[in-house]
């Protein structure tokens, strides 16, 4: 009997291994622009040597890394999404092994990387590659698109793939970045949150001014905002910006089904917390508020005096950052528009002013066929129950594949719950990496199966 790509895998763990070394121990901080360049011809020419066919190319900014192997003619087609750029490893001495010197212990591979993203994508590249190793044909027709900006907010990746509709065209777009589940269960996950992000300034005289010599007379510009931010959350929690909820989408009833079975423990919540209550919005339930519902939110006021003892000013300015996530199908121009509307109804002399970038939120059906296939493959490669997440709380430019290129995006984690992403010590668990490889296997047999 002829190997089939599983037992290949298995039987070459030792290699898969050292290949994810090497790709560790390339640098490859988009943020300090180290190693970059570098580090995207190292993954072109590792998948080259498992038999993909891959480039490395331009874009505004650091290179994109694409890939394919090729399925039957007429079977589907599925983009894989990653990114072989990593965060900046300080502080090195937080770190018991050097952040580029991959290093095993207990089990883990430690190094910057290992698991966000290197050894995520490599699953992926891995899996296809143990097809490939065993003249095993493919079911699907398999692209890569790995990227090496994204720990630095992605600011290329719209321009390209709006830039390369026809390379990238795809039926399917799986990204495999994260942790699982707390619980150590696997998560399948079906959109994000959208962001944007404003800054509200009020003024009131050219300096600050003595309290007693102008008290009564001078405007208060801290308080005109304290009165334009009241005026934007009703009681019930709802924001009441005029038209804010227009074009939101309420969960279906599967969705609603997917978010009851999510694993929930709101005492251990807010005792991690520490809170006596969680806000609540209306009647809506735990996950329903955060994965259907946008927020408007207060990051940070600032007015007048905050030093020691006490100044008796009317300040001069007074400012409030805030943030709001945005769900489908919000759109992030047409809420600043209404943002400002509503601050010239109330507070015509605030100025506003957006900051950082906005993102679109993103969703995707999880009752697609597709998508059910994807959750069984989970399930099929893992020995705990998938959870289904139809949406996570948090933002990332997922619109880009389900807006740009117009195609369904479902996201896979497959790093252990303490990864340490981001921290000092990251780390990628052995057995998931391994796992992760039977994942990707199974989402590919799954996604031919399902179309032939
Ligand atoms: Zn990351």
């Amino acid at each position: 009997m002829s190997t089939g790509p599983a037992q290949y895998a298995d039987a070459h763990r030792a290699e898969f291994l050292d290949l994810l070394c090497r790709l560790v121990t390339q640098p490859s901080v988009s943020a300090q622009g180290l190693g970059v360049p570098e580090c995207a011809e190292l993954l072109a020419s590792m998948m080259r040597e498992l038999g993909i066919k891959a480039t490395v190319l331009p874009t505004s900014g650091f290179p994109v890394v694409f890939g394919s192997a090729p399925g039957p003619e007429d079977a589907l087609t599925v983009l894989i999404y990653g990114h072989y750029d990593v965060q900046p490893p300080e502080p090195y001495d937080a770190w018991f092994s050097p952040p580029f010197e991959p290093t095993v212990r207990d089990g883990r591979l430690y190094g910057r990387g290992a698991a966000d993203n290197k050894g995520q994508l490599l699953a992926h590249v891995l899996a296809v590659g143990s097809y490939l190793a065993t003249g095993t044909p493919l079911p699907v027709n398999v692209k890569f698109l790995f990227e090496g900006e994204e720990e630095s907010g992605s600011p290329n990746l719209e321009e390209f793939v709006a830039q390369n509709l026809g390379l990238l065209r795809c039926d399917l777009v799986v990204t495999s970045d994260g942790p699982m589940h707390d619980t150590g269960r696997p998560i399948v996950f079906f959109g994000v949150r959208g962001s944007l992000y404003v800054e509200l300034i009020a003024r009131g005289a050219c300096r600050d001014l003595h309290s007693g010599h102008y008290g009564g007379i001078a405007p208060n510009p801290a308080f005109e905002l304290c009165r334009l931010i009241a005026t934007m959350k009703r009681p019930d929690g709802k924001v009441a910006v005029e038209g804010f909820y227009e074009n939101v989408v309420a969960p279906t009833a599967y969705e609603r089904e997917l978010m009851s079975r999510i694993p929930l423990d709101e005492e251990a919540l807010k005792e991690d917390l520490g809170v006596g209550r969680l806000a609540s919005v209306g009647d809506l339930s735990h996950y329903e508020r955060l994965m259907f519902e946008p927020t408007l939110n207060v990051c940070g006021l600032a007015a007048g005096y905050q030093g020691p003892g006490s100044k008796t000013i009317i300040p001069a300015r007074a400012s409030a950052k805030i943030d709001m996530r945005l769900v489908a199908n919000q759109d992030p121009k047409d809420i600043l528009d209404k943002v400002i509307r509503h601050v010239r109804r109330h507070s015509p002399d605030v100025e506003v002013v957006q900051r950082g970038w906005a993102t679109a939120p993103s969703k995707t059906s999880p009752s697609l066929p597709l998508s059910i296939e994807v959750v069984e493959a989970v399930r099929r490669a893992s020995p705990a129950e998938p959870v289904v997440y139809p949406s996570l709380g948090a933002s990332m430019p997922d619109y880009i594949f389900t807006r740009v290129l117009g195609v369904p995006s479902i996201g896979v984690p497959l790093g252990n719950p303490d990864e340490h992403n981001h921290s000092p010590n990251e780390n990628f668990r052995l057995e998931e990496f391994y796992r992760g490889i039977g994942t990707s296997l199974a989402i590919i047999s799954r996604l031919g199966a399902a179309a032939s």
